[in-house]
């Protein structure tokens, strides 16, 4: 089987899952987590605090600001990003390089910004955009969520209304109308038989 190079030439590509705010991009990240066991999802850092429910080292790893500073230092992020004007994620550089020179399927769920990084670092990266299958639909999804105060629901929505315009720099667009079904298209595509 024809093998994409990652860093050293080896390896199966990453691929980078990224789309607006509150399109279901954690939820489709969820439903591959538990019915597509090959797949190897990312785990990356925040300084955000948990949501009740989330698992430190499953969902996220949670650190302070001195924690992420020190990570940035050694050089540990395959990328990070300030999202939504608050919170630092980053992803951690060794798990998924050592997954992806394994050959295993990759997936790392992150915003535009850090999607532009691996595409930068990683031209090999197969970016995916998860698309909303309509701008009501999308903020529905967010006001309904009830997780954001108004101000931050806010800055979330201008956020998002930047990064649909960036559909265009990815590999493949895969509309979030039923989850089970982009799920089941997005690990096609890393199979690489979609
Ligand atoms: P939430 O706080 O709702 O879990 O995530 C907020 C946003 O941060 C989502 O758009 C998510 O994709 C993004 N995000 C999560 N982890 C990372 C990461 O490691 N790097 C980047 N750049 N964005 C991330």
């Amino acid at each position: 089987r024809e093998r994409l190079g990652v860093t050293a030439g080896v390896g199966a590509p990453l691929t980078v899952l990224a789309g607006p705010t509150a399109v279901g991009k954690g939820t489709v990240a969820a439903y591959i987590r538990e019915h597509f066991p090959e797949v190897k999802l990312s785990v990356s850092a925040t300084t955000r605090a948990p949501r009740p429910g989330e698992v430190e080292g499953q969902h996220y790893f949670f650190v302070d600001d001195e924690g992420f500073d020190r990570m940035l230092a050694q050089d540990d992020l395959l990328e990070w990003a300030t999202v939504h004007n608050s919170h630092r994620y980053g992803t951690p550089r060794g798990p998924v390089l050592d997954a992806a020179a394994q050959g295993e399927l990759v997936l790392l769920e992150i915003d535009l910004q850090g999607a532009r990084q691996v595409r930068a670092s990683m031209p090999d990266a197969r970016l995916v955009f998860l698309a909303p299958p309509s701008w009501e639909e999308l903020v529905d999804r967010l006001v309904g969520r009830g997780t954001e105060g108004e101000a931050e629901r806010t800055r979330r929505l201008e956020t998002a209304k930047v990064e649909l315009a960036a559909a265009d720099e990815f590999d493949a667009v895969i509309v979030n109308d039923e989850v089970p079904k982009a799920a089941a298209r997005l690990v096609e595509l890393m199979r690489g038989d979609g």
